[in-house]
């Protein structure tokens, strides 16, 4: 049985895979998703084939067929991630209320960690949207309606807290409204002690990574992308 749900988790990952890709990809090009995904140089359509998980990526490698420019990498990476993702999320929490509230986090923080990467955005069409699904989600699901609630306002509240602080010093922007919708939807999907540990782990990353970036100051840091990371690690180890 379990090999049955396993192959239906995949197929439907890498489709949901798929979509996640067209959304990233026609984002900033302000298109809508049902315009194929296609070369950011020459606009020429990619194959149908190169777009398979693993296959793609050797049959193009990484290159447009028509012009030869640079696939982004999400492109091979998405649809890879996205059912390893939920697999790992299955495996954990069955089919349980958990593993379809988690199975959505997921893939709004696959979205958001690209998009945040990339183009250094978190769409409040997102954040609002999964935070809807957490408050519906808090009447059914063991963590509750109010202990949800403490868990947004906790990280809301930091984050605002430390965006406050990072001003004063710097005079300068740090944690942007993105960040802050982002933690929240957090605190209300997993309650006070896994936000607390996705903020530990996301500013530990963070730590991590401008301890060894040759680039300072002027580069704004992709800390949603951190987060997302964060937040699954969280899920997976932790115990609310
Ligand atoms: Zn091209």
């Amino acid at each position: 049985m379990w090999i049955l749900w396993i192959s239906i988790i995949t197929i439907a990952g890498i489709l949901i895979g798929w979509v996640c890709t067209k959304i990233i990809s026609q984002f900033h090009r302000r298109r809508s998703i049902f315009h194929p995904l296609s070369c950011e140089k020459c606009s020429s359509p990619i194959k149908p084939l190169y777009k398979f998980p693993i296959i793609g990526y050797f049959l193009s490698q990484g290159k447009c067929s028509k012009c030869g420019a640079k696939v982004p990498s999400f492109v091979f990476v998405i649809p890879i991630i996205t059912p390893l993702l939920l697999i790992l999320l299955f495996v954990k929490f069955h089919f349980s209320l958990s593993f379809f509230q988690y199975s959505l986090l997921i893939i709004a923080g696959i979205l958001i960690f690209f998009l945040d990467l990339y183009h250094r955005i978190i769409p409040d069409m997102i954040t609002l949207s999964i935070i809807l699904v957490a408050l519906i989600f808090s009447f059914f699901n063991d963590l509750g309606f109010w202990a949800a609630l403490r868990g947004g306002a906790f990280g809301a509240g930091f984050f605002i807290l430390i965006a406050f602080i990072f001003r004063f010093i710097t005079k300068r922007e740090g944690l942007g409204g993105g960040d802050i919708k982002l933690i929240f939807l957090i605190g209300l999907s997993l309650g006070f002690k896994l936000t607390f540990l996705t903020i530990f782990l996301s500013s530990l990353i963070g730590m991590i990574l401008y301890a060894f970036s040759k680039v300072r100051h002027t580069v704004l840091i992709p800390f949603g992308s951190f987060i997302v990371i964060a937040m699954f690690v969280s899920i997976m180890t932790g115990n609310r």
